[in-house]
């Protein structure tokens, strides 16, 4: 299945904006009931203005014998994206601005944009320059439109929980044919929103599909209230590389969401990479900045930036397999078990010793609190627990704490929970 996604997926020529984007969306609809949000071109969004909606319907050169040398059917990365419409002949000195190549990656096709800059480009191999271009007159034709009165597009789902806290997920898809940065990111967050869609959870999940930098901001500028009550943000992004899984850290590195990032990559992969927080990134550029400031991380399986082929034709299906996908979603599925675990209960009645008796509790047969431990196990551990509850220590911690598997202290939550002993914490602010 993942398989098939990605190569559905890939040949879309996905930019800000535009009819791939749409079409990407559609298909995400085939996966989860998103809701298609519209940021009109032109509006404002914070300190910023929503650019015009682009799309590309084709693009060449041509030598003066008529030659194709460079096809956008061939490879949609050869048109830069967000180019405006070229039609002219010209010679190779007033051509060469526009012709982006990487000598140290010859058989690549780089990425390049140009969202808020009126210029054109046309992106090719070093071989093909090297090859294709000596002097003479070539025609450049670029068949695109940028659109005042269009929109960029965004989907959305929200996925309800128990709690009305609320966990954001948010990936970009604002990239053509690029696998891993991040048509791997895309089809991860289709498969984690299903896979929260049937499950009864503890949070509710709000699930992004926005174009880099200038979706969370036209979203943030349009629901400021929604994202500033977010207690975290998972900023979904490249996941499908062959390397070792790791993830960059929150703002705060003492934060909590830290510790727990860790807990779920080491039983997947115990050498993972820690990148520490910076301000160069993906998205939690925008959930973390001082308005918002949502702790916010990233599991990645070849982080943006640190893998050669990186924003180049060769982050393309052979670089990303499923199979290291499916790793990372794995990875992804821990996180969210030990989350929604990682709460935080109060005492009923804090006071005094609870009269275990009293709620049937004391414990005569052992295992019937907790698997596998004997009588006086267990009420060492469920003393030690009433001990430890004191409304701001989190189920996590305090299993680390006891040395007891976080699941056995989650259900004996649920129990102490049902028979009136705790409860949830109040929320805070
Ligand atoms: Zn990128």
């Amino acid at each position: 299945m993942i398989d098939q996604i990605l190569k559905d997926l890939f040949p879309l020529n996905r930019s800000l904006s535009g009819e791939d984007n749409r079409k990407t969306l559609a298909y995400l609809q085939n996966l989860i009931p998103l809701r298609v949000l519209e940021f009109p071109s032109g509006t404002s969004a914070f300190d910023w203005t929503i650019p015009p909606e682009w799309n590309c319907r084709g693009g060449w050169i041509r030598n003066s014998h008529g030659e194709k040398l460079i096809d956008f059917e061939e490879s949609n990365l050869h048109i830069m994206s967000y180019s405006v419409p070229v039609h002219k002949t010209m010679s190779l000195e007033e051509l060469k601005p526009h012709l982006h190549y990487l000598e140290n990656l010859p058989e690549a096709i780089p990425y390049r944009t140009t969202y808020y800059k009126r210029n054109w480009g046309v992106c090719v191999t070093y071989n093909q320059f090297q090859e294709k271009f000596s002097a003479g007159d070539y025609e450049v034709f670029i068949d695109s439109e940028l659109n005042e009165r269009g929109s960029l597009v965004a989907g959305e789902i929200l996925v309800p929980g128990k709690s009305k806290k609320e966990i954001l997920i948010s990936t970009y898809f604002c990239h053509p044919s690029l696998a891993n940065d991040n048509l791997s990111g895309v089809v991860l967050t289709a498969l984690l929103g299903r896979e929260l869609m049937q499950r009864q959870n503890y949070y509710t999940y709000r699930i992004l599909f926005l174009p880099e930098t200038i979706g969370p901001i036209a979203y943030g500028s349009r629901n400021p209230e929604i994202l500033k009550k977010a207690a975290c943000a998972l900023v979904v992004t490249t996941v499908g590389g062959p390397g070792k899984l790791g993830y960059k850290q929150c703002f705060d590195p003492k934060h909590r969401l830290n510790s727990l990032v860790e807990m779920a990559l080491s039983k997947h992969e115990p050498d993972f990479i820690t990148y520490p927080f910076d301000v160069h990134g993906s998205d939690e550029r925008q959930y973390s900045s001082p308005g918002f400031r949502i702790p916010s991380v990233s599991i990645t399986k070849d982080k943006y930036y640190e893998y050669p082929y990186y924003h180049t034709s060769l982050d393309n299906l052979d670089f990303v397999r499923p199979e290291a996908l499916e790793k990372s979603y794995r990875a992804y599925l821990d996180l969210m078990d030990i989350l929604e675990k990682d709460l935080v209960y109060q005492r009923v009645e804090p006071h005094g010793e609870v009269m275990l008796s009293k709620h049937g509790l004391y414990p005569d047969t052992g295992g019937a609190l907790i698997p596998g431990r004997s009588s006086d196990e267990e009420l060492d551990t469920l003393l030690n627990f009433l001990f430890e509850i004191d409304g701001n220590t989190s189920l996590v911690k305090i299993a680390e704490k006891l040395n007891i598997p976080v699941n056995d202290l989650s259900k004996l939550a649920a129990t102490l929970n049902e028979a009136g002993i705790l409860k949830e914490a109040e929320e805070e602010g």
